[in-house]
């Protein structure tokens, strides 16, 4: 008989270990996705009391309305979410130790700058994203063997990187070319993680394969062919893992937004946004690296903004340059493709750096940082 579907492929080496148990919760935790939500900001007085702003919290959880509080220097803000004809009807205004009230008036509401009034962090593993160090994640673009995520994990972590990227499951633009090894390769990055110690990031491509990829993740990515994959946001919202969010080939930065919306307003604000180049009429790099969204992004937006220069400009040569310029810009963190053996990879080799050109660009992403008032 013909066999139509060839045997998987072997991966070298010994057999992969058993994955680590890791908690992940699909359970929805809230959910604002009604038919006409609104989100009001309720901006306390710098002299508001803790007890005054917990009789807040409580009394608008009473009211079945969600209450985010975010703390800045200077003062507290609750952002209110829920029904608007309920949320209308509230006196917000009332309470001891307000300040003011008002509606977020932009079409994405909880992930807008104004509903928390200062910059998220979120935590990946234990890698803080957003704060004044700029975080540096790197990796193959794809996991291949054992060998090939082992030694580019040990190499980058050395280098300074604080996340290793790899994908298990691949967007390919042809149906014929590697999709990547599935759960093998969610099974070798969790080595790649014990071995490093670098938490791991890893795109999941649909829904039917999210508790799988969120069994190993630290951070899930959902990839810039999927940025308006509503049902996968959605699902994502779900769990309370990490997402970076891709912007999309053809997406405006208001559609990115949006999207992150779908993920937030499922009760996930672990979310990371990522700048990974834009297509235009432009023919001589893979993509347009919009640099223009990181200024744009910051002050829109309270969640942390990653940028992508390997997919944004692809060839290999122009990496570090764009790499460079996207901490200047203000990026939270940059992704960078690396690969022990770029001729040999099963994708994107040509945009990969090679390790030691990796470790020459984070001394000089250290010095850019440094240069803008960041860290690395
Ligand atoms: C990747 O990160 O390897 C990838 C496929 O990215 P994008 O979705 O931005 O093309
Ligand atoms: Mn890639």
């Amino acid at each position: 008989m013909r066999t139509i579907f060839p045997s998987p492929e072997v991966i070298h080496g010994h057999p992969p270990p058993v994955p680590v148990a890791r908690k992940t919760s699909c359970e929805p935790i809230f959910s604002t996705q009604t038919a006409n939500s609104l989100a009001m900001i309720i901006i306390t007085r710098p002299d508001a009391t803790e007890e005054q702003i917990q009789h807040i919290v409580s009394r608008v959880a009473d009211w079945g309305l969600r209450a985010e509080v975010s703390r800045g220097e200077m003062r507290v803000v609750i952002g209110v979410i829920g029904a608007e004809d309920k949320i209308r009807q509230k006196p917000l205004g009332a309470f001891p130790g307000v300040e003011s009230v008002m509606p977020v008036l932009k079409p994405y509401k909880l992930v807008s700058y104004e509903f928390r009034g200062t910059a998220s962090r979120v935590k990946v593993g234990d890698v803080v994203v957003g704060a004044k160090e700029v975080v540096v994640m790197a990796g193959p673009c794809s996991v291949e063997s054992e060998d090939q995520i082992l030694s580019i994990a040990h190499s980058i972590r050395d280098s300074g990187a604080k996340i290793l990227r790899g994908g298990a499951f691949k967007p390919r633009t042809s149906p014929y070319s590697f999709q990547g090894l599935g759960k093998v390769g969610l099974q070798l990055l969790a080595e790649a993680r014990r071995e490093s110690g670098l938490p791991i990031i890893t795109e999941v491509m649909d829904t039917k394969d999210l508790e799988l990829v969120a069994e190993y993740a630290d951070c899930l990515q959902i990839g810039a062919r999927n940025m308006q994959n509503f049902s996968l946001l959605r699902e994502v919202g779900r769990t309370q893992l990490p997402v970076m969010l891709k912007r999309g080939m053809a997406a405006s930065i208001k559609d990115l937004l949006m999207s992150a919306e779908y993920i937030l307003s499922e009760g996930n604000f672990n979310v990371l946004l990522c700048e990974r180049g834009i297509r235009t009429f432009e023919t001589m790099t893979r993509n347009t690296l919009d640099l223009n969204a990181v200024p744009v992004l910051k002050a829109e937006t309270h969640l942390p903004v990653v940028v992508d220069p390997t997919h944004g400009i692809g060839i290999r040569d122009f990496v570090p340059a764009m790499a460079l310029a996207a901490v200047a810009a203000g990026a939270d963190s940059i992704m960078i493709e690396v690969h022990n053996a770029p001729e040999l990879a099963k994708s994107d080799g040509e945009q990969s750096l090679l390790p030691k050109d990796f470790d020459d660009l984070v001394r000089r992403v250290r010095g850019v940082a440094e240069a803008v008032g960041r860290a690395l």
